[in-house]
């Protein structure tokens, strides 16, 4: 199949295609590296089923394409709250882009949501009934929002002109390849135990978070993608933890010594997170198979090989 992944030099969308090259697909790659980088699509540049396109989202493109991975938005709170109007128009202008293209072309379109929608949650573990706890004026609105939106956008199009979509809802997703600077708990956390600097816990750290190892992820993606369902799939790991917990295992793996100091928690940060995963594990047959303490192993090598290891 011709295959076109929006954002695939980011993170998520670098591992995808990864997958979706080794199957033997052409894939398209369309990314204006914002906090996407071509090193992680390097292996596959000269490779004849590749093609990369700098291209915005937010300006429409004709593509013929079989499927359609819409992966472009910034997804760390720090970049996308850089520029929160730009966030807005990725989501809303940017999806609205890809699901005419989707239209046009007949294509299988499935969208890269987020547990965000589910906001800060009144209701745990979150189901996929579960409608959301969403402060729309707040500093997260751009992205959550946004998600809300782009979601709504998906459906309408799947009701009003038949597209054939598919919608998962992404819970926190880790794993190599994410920026040194990305700003999210697990890479800063790293990043910060490597450089012997303290490892900055925002607020008390007891708000929890879910971590789930990209390739599990990936494979999730790929079952609901291929399957009849057309969502909300949550696609996430259930092992919860507090961010304290986290920092003191990053610690513990990285450098036993290093400080872990407290800062500010941001407004309107969600005080709990994990998925209920029914859903994935009947229809998809899928769930999580990497544990947390063997993905860190694994992503800590990788920024260990990037940016060396001053702290120890
Ligand atoms: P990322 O920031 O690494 O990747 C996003 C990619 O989209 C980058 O390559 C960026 O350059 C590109 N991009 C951004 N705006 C664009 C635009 N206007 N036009 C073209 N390209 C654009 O983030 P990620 O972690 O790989 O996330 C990928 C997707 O998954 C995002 O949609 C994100 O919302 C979603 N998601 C991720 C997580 C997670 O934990 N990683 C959780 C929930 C949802
Ligand atoms: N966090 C932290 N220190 C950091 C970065 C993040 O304590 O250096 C906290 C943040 O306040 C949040 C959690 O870790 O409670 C997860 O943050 P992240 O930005 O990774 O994802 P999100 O909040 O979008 O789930």
């Amino acid at each position: 199949m011709r295959i076109l992944v929006t954002g695939g030099a980011g993170f998520l969308g670098s591992h995808l295609i990864d997958r979706l090259m080794t199957a033997g697909h052409e894939v398209i790659c369309l990314d204006n590296f914002y906090t996407g980088n071509k090193r992680n699509i390097l292996q596959w540049l000269d490779n004849p089923n590749f093609e990369l396109i700098r291209h915005d989202i937010t300006e429409p493109i004709r593509l013929e394409v079989d499927q359609i991975y819409h992966l472009a938005c910034p997804a760390s709170p720090v970049h996308y709250q850089y520029n929160p109007v730009k966030t807005v128009k990725t989501n809303v202008m940017g999806t609205l882009n890809m699901l005419g293209l989707a239209k046009r072309v007949k294509a299988r379109f499935f969208l890269a949501s987020t547990s965000e929608v589910y906001g800060d949650p009144d209701v745990h573990p979150q189901s996929e009934e579960y409608r959301g706890n969403v402060n729309p004026i707040g500093l997260r609105a751009c992205y959550d929002e946004g998600k809300r939106i782009a979601e709504t956008l998906a459906f309408d199009y799947y009701r009003q002109n038949k597209v054939d979509i598919r919608v998962v809802r992404i819970f926190n997703t880790y794993g190599p390849r994410m920026l040194e600077n990305d700003g999210r708990v697990v890479s800063n956390f790293i990043v910060q135990a490597l450089q012997g600097k303290p490892l900055t816990v925002y607020g008390d750290g007891s708000q929890t978070r879910s971590f789930c190892y990209a390739s599990d992820l990936i494979e999730g993606f790929i079952r609901l993608m291929n399957s009849d369902y057309v969502g909300p799939v949550n696609i996430g790991n259930p092992g919860e933890y507090t961010i304290l917990q986290l920092a003191e295992a990053v610690r513990d793996m990285i450098n036993p010594n290093a400080d872990i100091i407290h800062e500010p928690l941001p407004s309107d940060d969600p005080r709990r997170r994990r998925p209920d995963i029914t859903k994935a594990k009947t229809l998809l047959d899928w769930e999580p198979t990497v544990p947390l303490a063997e993905g860190l192993k694994l992503t800590v090598e990788d920024f260990r090989q990037r940016i060396g290891n001053a702290a120890i």
